[in-house]
């Protein structure tokens, strides 16, 4: 091993010696002591209609806080996940805590629907929508309170083996949205045959409404196109009033992002939510 790469020099190091490099496996060794300690936590951010201001579900976004490195974004830790066979315990981690928080806000009077993201691997694991089952009714959680987010790729990874999972999860009553949409190149054919519930606007589309008529018009076909297959169209990565104007007006039904609130901790988001429907005719425009 060793003699090869030095005999190729320089031409190994970024794909061989990179996937290696010790400071690689060393952070994938205190994910795995963090996934098995239960020490990963949620945060949620809140999904608003913005017709109404009505706050009607929440995305769960999984967080580690690394006891020296301080956190790590999920940009770097769930690939790292993917690779080292430590998604299925993350995913089912979050599943769970994520179905607890959503069952304690029903409980408090909020009735919302809480979105867990889902990873290729996870998603073509043929024991999820069992197990899914399995935790709603431990939390005491109806189907309908569970969105689950996908990616474009993780379709188009294995699309037969993900359209049987799909089906056996859309069995249960659990809803699917195709998250990031617009990014991936998706056929509006493959899409049409998805038991699909939700598409949700990639934010690199949406961030740039108000500057660039490009964007909008991208926005614009993709709440059309969303309506006219019957799903409901989120947009993410809501910023300013002006993009949350233009997106009620163009009809999207959900928005989501930084002007209505950063994803926050379990207990702070509890103690947002109870503020805002408070004050729910205060609508963000
Ligand atoms: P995503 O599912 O598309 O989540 C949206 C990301 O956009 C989140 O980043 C969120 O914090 C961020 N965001 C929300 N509003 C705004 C905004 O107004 N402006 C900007 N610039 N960003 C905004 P985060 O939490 O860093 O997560 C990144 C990605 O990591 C997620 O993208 C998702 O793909 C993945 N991820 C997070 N948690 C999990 C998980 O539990 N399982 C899996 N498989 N993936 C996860
Ligand atoms: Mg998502
Ligand atoms: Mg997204
Ligand atoms: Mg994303």
């Amino acid at each position: 091993m060793y003699a090869a790469k030095e005999s190729h020099g320089l031409r190994l190091y970024d794909s061989e010696l990179d996937r290696n490099s010790p400071q690689r496996l060393a952070l994938i060794a205190d994910l795995r002591r963090a996934v098995e300690r239960g020490e990963l936590t949620v945060a949620y951010q809140p999904k608003v209609d913005p017709r109404t201001g009505r706050v009607v579900g929440a995305e769960a976004l999984a967080r580690w806080h690394h006891p020296e490195q301080g956190p790590i974004p999920p940009d770097v830790f769930i690939p790292l996940a993917e690779h080292s066979g430590l998604v299925w315990p993350l995913t089912l981690h979050v599943l769970d805590r994520a179905l607890r928080s959503r069952a304690e806000w029903a409980r408090a009077g909020h009735d919302l629907h809480v979105a867990v993201n889902l990873s290729p691997n996870s998603l073509l694991d043929a024991a999820l929508p069992d197990l899914v089952a399995r935790l709603l009714e431990a939390t005491g959680n109806p189907a309908r309170a569970l969105t689950l987010e996908i990616t474009e790729s993780t379709i188009l990874t294995d699309p037969a083996g993900s359209l049987a999972t799909l089906e056996r999860l859309h069995a249960l009553g659990v809803e699917i949205s195709i998250d990031d949409f617009g990014t991936g190149y998706s056929s509006l054919g493959r899409l049409r045959e998805l038991p699909l519930h939700e598409v949700k606007i990639d934010k690199s589309f949406v961030q740039r409404v108000a500057a660039d008529h490009r964007d909008r018009a991208v926005v614009r076909s993709a709440v059309q196109l969303g309506h006219a297959l019957d799903l409901r169209v989120v947009a993410e990565g809501v910023e300013d009033a002006d993009t949350y104007a233009y997106l009620a007006a163009e009809g999207c039904d959900v928005v989501q992002g930084y002007l209505l609130s950063r994803p926050l901790p379990a207990e702070e988001f509890t103690a947002w939510l109870h503020i805002h429907s408070r004050n729910v005719t205060h609508t963000f425009g």
